[in-house]
């Protein structure tokens, strides 16, 4: 018998093996590709690229970039491959045997698997039943339990709901340990933290370019925190963690970020449209949303995910052991079009009595 390293076979595995549905809103992905004018950008730059050396002038000339989008010092910038590797590498400097990492619940389904390859207690902290965090428990649950980590995910994934920029500062100032705050969806809703990382040296922020920047196949997503902060998570990152065409794609993107405004607007107005529809039918909730994405629950979820399924349309259903989120479907915003194909399904699925 091999001999893997203890507690490997009770390790939880993220099954991200998914199918190319026609309609794809299952993995709050962006449902369109690039602009075509990145896209033409980023090829003929990918074109010109020296494969044959190891990516610094790449990973250098972004950092550069999102340090001056941010009037932060280069030196608070960390990349990853995608804000998963990020969100994996604090976990990792602020685990190990005996520290505790509490996380709300329910919220992003991969801090509990974090917390335990970091070989750290994952504390999990429940959210209400609208799916609302009490920041003063939080903060006290924090303390009692003499946490490393404390994580939020700002809007959360998958309720849609969110902290204000006022309750984001309140966690930071009242504890002494490390914040993580995941700010995966934070173009969707515009309201980001990364100016209290000046005033607090423990707030650490993680963004991504998988959602509003359509960039999910490349993977990569950065972090910004103060110098010392990142010094120390630096250590935890192989060198040359991220390679070269990643890079050199998303250095074009963010150049030309202002090309994904429309699409973010119109994501924004799909998501209140597809809100104000679903309302209307019977038997659906929705919760709050500012994302790219809507969750509701109803009481035949699994039976319209699987009428939906054979429609070719993927959405997100929740086990039935998934804490607060028995009944619930989570569908991530497509394009006008895909929408009011979602919706029609949904309204025959439990209108016309399928
Ligand atoms: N954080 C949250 C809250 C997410 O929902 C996701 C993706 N589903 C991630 C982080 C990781 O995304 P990526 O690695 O693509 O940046």
């Amino acid at each position: 018998m091999l001999n893997y390293r203890a507690e490997l076979d009770k390790m939880p595995y993220y099954d991200g093996v998914e199918k190319n549905y026609r309609i794809k809103v299952n993995a709050n992905e962006s449902t369109l590709n690039l602009p075509p004018r990145v896209k033409e950008r980023v090829i003929n730059r990918l074109a010109s690229l020296e494969f044959n050396r190891y990516p610094n002038e790449e990973y250098h000339s972004l950092v550069k970039q999102i340090a001056e989008n941010f009037s932060v010092d280069a030196a608070q910038i960390l990349l990853g491959g995608g804000s998963s590797e990020i969100i994996e590498k604090v976990f990792q400097a602020f685990g190990g045997a005996g520290h505790k990492i509490i996380f709300p619940q329910p919220s992003f389904s991969m801090y509990k698997i974090y917390a335990k390859a970091a070989d750290a207690q994952g504390v999990p902290f429940d959210l209400d039943e609208r799916f609302n965090l009490n920041v003063d428990e939080f903060i006290k649950t924090i303390h009692e339990t003499g946490a490393s980590l404390a994580v939020v995910c700002n809007p959360n994934n998958p309720t849609g709901n969110v902290l204000t920029p006022a309750q984001v500062e309140k966690i930071s100032a009242s504890i002494d340990c490390a914040f993580l705050l995941d700010e995966a969806y934070v173009e969707f809703y515009g309201q980001s933290a990364v100016n209290l990382v000046a005033k607090y040296p423990n707030l650490i922020v993680a963004r991504t370019f998988s959602k509003a920047y359509g960039m999910a196949g490349a993977r990569v997503g950065y972090m910004i925190a103060q110098p010392e902060v990142t010094r120390m998570i630096n250590k935890t990152f192989m060198p040359y963690h991220m390679n070269k065409l990643t890079l050199a794609a998303a250095d074009i993107v963010y150049q030309m970020r202002d090309e994904f405004v429309p699409r973010l607007q119109m994501i924004i107005s799909e998501r209140q449209r597809m809100k104000e529809q679903l309302k209307k039918i019977s038997g659906v909730e929705v919760f709050p949303s500012e994302t790219n994405f809507l969750l509701i629950r109803l009481s035949r979820a699994e039976d319209l995910k699987n009428y939906l399924e054979s429609l070719d349309i993927g959405v997100r259903y929740f086990s039935p052991g998934a804490f607060g989120l028995k009944n619930c479907l989570r569908i991530s915003m497509g394009t006008p079009d895909e929408n009011d194909e979602v919706l029609t399904a949904i309204k025959n699925f439990l209108e016309g009595g399928q």
